[in-house]
């Protein structure tokens, strides 16, 4: 039995005021729902040690949006996993397609940073989706499937416990345009197939597959309720407490 998961991407958003207004919003209505779901937020970079103090007695957990691989080093403006974990941290986003498109993250660098997330001892939660041109030209599969393959190359099944997937169709991030469930379901389960042949039966049916790309509470319960969607990864829904809230009720 897989239990949901829905993670607050904050992305490049809110002033330090705000982000400790947001999380005092948040808190009440999101901890009675905590119960059988896991629920994470993922702030910006200087705010983890705040955040970690914050969400230090609270069932809601902490992640980062990105990290290095390397455990420390001259990598100026990066963030090792030991830092997130020092700051309360468990959970680290790899692989956003933002971080693809504009910060030259590789399916050979999300490779490295999956290999040293779970050396530490961090959650993973690695991004994989397509384009809207991939998509039209019938890529789906390929992108998908090439993606997530590249990305657990390293990792053999008795490492895959922790992992967490998020099918996240670039098309659909931050646009409005959500997949449509049967659309996101069918990839869903395009990936626990390839997790049922890469590592066996087992894994297929503990990994977590999280769904994003304009999740919104009206459309969340739609989502969650796919067989194969075990929560979502929330973009812009996640900076209004009242929003976030809805979709983690959503889940489950
Ligand atoms: C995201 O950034 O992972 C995301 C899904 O964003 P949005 O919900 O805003 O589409």
């Amino acid at each position: 039995m897989r239990r949901f998961l829905v993670a607050g991407n904050w992305k490049m958003h809110k002033t330090l005021d705000e982000a400790r207004q947001l999380v005092a919003d948040l808190l009440p209505l999101v901890e009675p729902a905590c119960g059988g779901r896991d629920v994470v937020l993922c702030p910006p970079a200087p705010y983890l040690a705040l955040l970690g103090q914050l969400l230090e007695n609270s069932p809601v957990a902490l992640g980062a949006q990105t990290m290095h691989w390397e455990e420390e080093g001259a990598y100026t403006g990066e963030v090792a996993a030991g830092m997130i974990l020092t700051s309360g941290g468990a959970y680290v986003i790899l692989g956003h397609s933002e971080r693809r498109q504009y910060f030259g993250e590789t399916d050979e660098s999300v490779k490295r940073k999956v290999k040293a997330a779970l050396a530490a001892r961090l959650v993973p939660i690695v991004c994989v989706g397509e384009s809207l041109e991939q998509r039209l030209a019938g890529q789906v599969e390929e992108i998908v499937i090439g993606q997530t393959a590249a990305a657990l190359a390293d990792i053999d099944a008795g490492e895959m416990g922790p992992v967490v997937l998020a099918y996240e169709p670039v098309w659909a991030i931050g646009t409005g345009q959500t997949a449509t469930a049967e659309q996101a379901e069918e990839v869903h389960a395009m990936i626990r197939a390839f997790l049922q042949q890469r590592f066996g039966q087992a894994v297929a049916d503990q990994t977590r597959i999280q769904y994003g790309g304009s999740v919104k509470a009206d459309n969340a319960a739609e989502l969650f309720a796919q067989p194969n969607i075990d929560g979502g990864l929330i973009g812009g829904a996640a900076l209004k407490a009242a929003d976030f809230a809805a979709i983690v009720q959503a889940a489950g």
